[in-house]
């Protein structure tokens, strides 16, 4: 983010001129002009800092709510409506333990499930996975041992 980029250089600018101030105070120069417009420049540079810290934070407070407004509506769905509006190919049910799980990561070679999120209820795992899908978060790749294994055995 631009005022992201802002800050950051007021910061450094506000760093290096307070370590010019001290280098002068060091000196026990009796230039005192020098030393004076320093001053004045920190106390700018500061000010200046403070308007855009203000600003960075109020638009992150746009954005807090502007998310909050997407991922209110998940906590009234109900099970149907979840279904219908969003992707389940990462959803499952297990069947031996009764729960339903959220994919985590799956294996880059083979394709199996190496992590999962499981819970009771199937109206929590489509919430969870609609949160997710909400934020843009995919599941992740990995390489299972076996495939790990395998590829040593080819390489060897
Ligand atoms: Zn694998």
């Amino acid at each position: 983010m631009l005022l992201g980029i802002i800050t950051k250089k007021l910061r450094k600018e506000l760093h290096d001129t307070r370590k010019l101030l001290e280098r002068e105070k060091q000196k026990g120069k009796e230039d005192a002009q020098e030393r004076q417009e320093l001053e004045i420049r920190i106390w700018k540079l500061e000010s200046e800092l403070r308007t855009y810290q203000y600003r960075e934070k109020h638009i992150r407070d746009v954005l807090k709510y502007e998310y909050w407004e997407r991922i209110r509506p998940l906590y009234i769905m109900g099970t149907a409506d979840l279904k219908r509006s969003i992707r389940l190919e990462n959803l499952f049910f297990d069947r031996d333990e009764k729960t339903w799980g959220v994919v985590e990561s799956y294996c880059l070679q083979c394709g199996k499930v190496l992590r999962a999120s499981y819970f009771s209820q199937e109206l929590e795992a489509l919430r969870y996975l609609a949160m997710k899908q909400m934020l843009g978060i995919a599941p992740a790749f990995d390489t299972c041992m076996e495939c790990y294994q395998e590829s040593l055995r080819a390489c060897a």
